[in-house]
């Protein structure tokens, strides 16, 4: 990935990025997540969020958010589930 180059818009290499141009930068990302080969943690996903934890690390402000997020969705997700079928969480293979 070169946000550069393909002016990006969004979050990439622990950066936010804005029209190819970095306008934020995660604390804790480290320059050779920008190289095109490295990149084990994918920021501002829930993917990100647990590749943090597998290495110890307290995810960074856009993995916590986008973990959050998810987290938040999968909730209303089950509950709207929930709602229109109530005996969908009785069920068992
Ligand atoms: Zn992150």
């Amino acid at each position: 990935m070169l946000p550069r180059h393909s002016r990006f818009d969004g979050v990439c290499g622990g950066r936010l990025w804005l029209d190819g141009r970095v306008l934020d930068t995660c604390a804790g990302a480290r320059q050779s997540e920008l190289t095109e080969e490295a990149s084990p943690i994918t920021h501002g996903t829930e993917a990100g969020a647990r590749a943090h934890n597998r290495r110890g690390e307290t995810a960074c402000r856009w993995c916590k958010e986008a973990g959050r997020l998810a987290q938040r969705e999968r909730r209303r997700r089950k509950r709207a589930a929930d709602q229109t079928n109530p005996t969908h969480t009785k069920e068992k293979k």
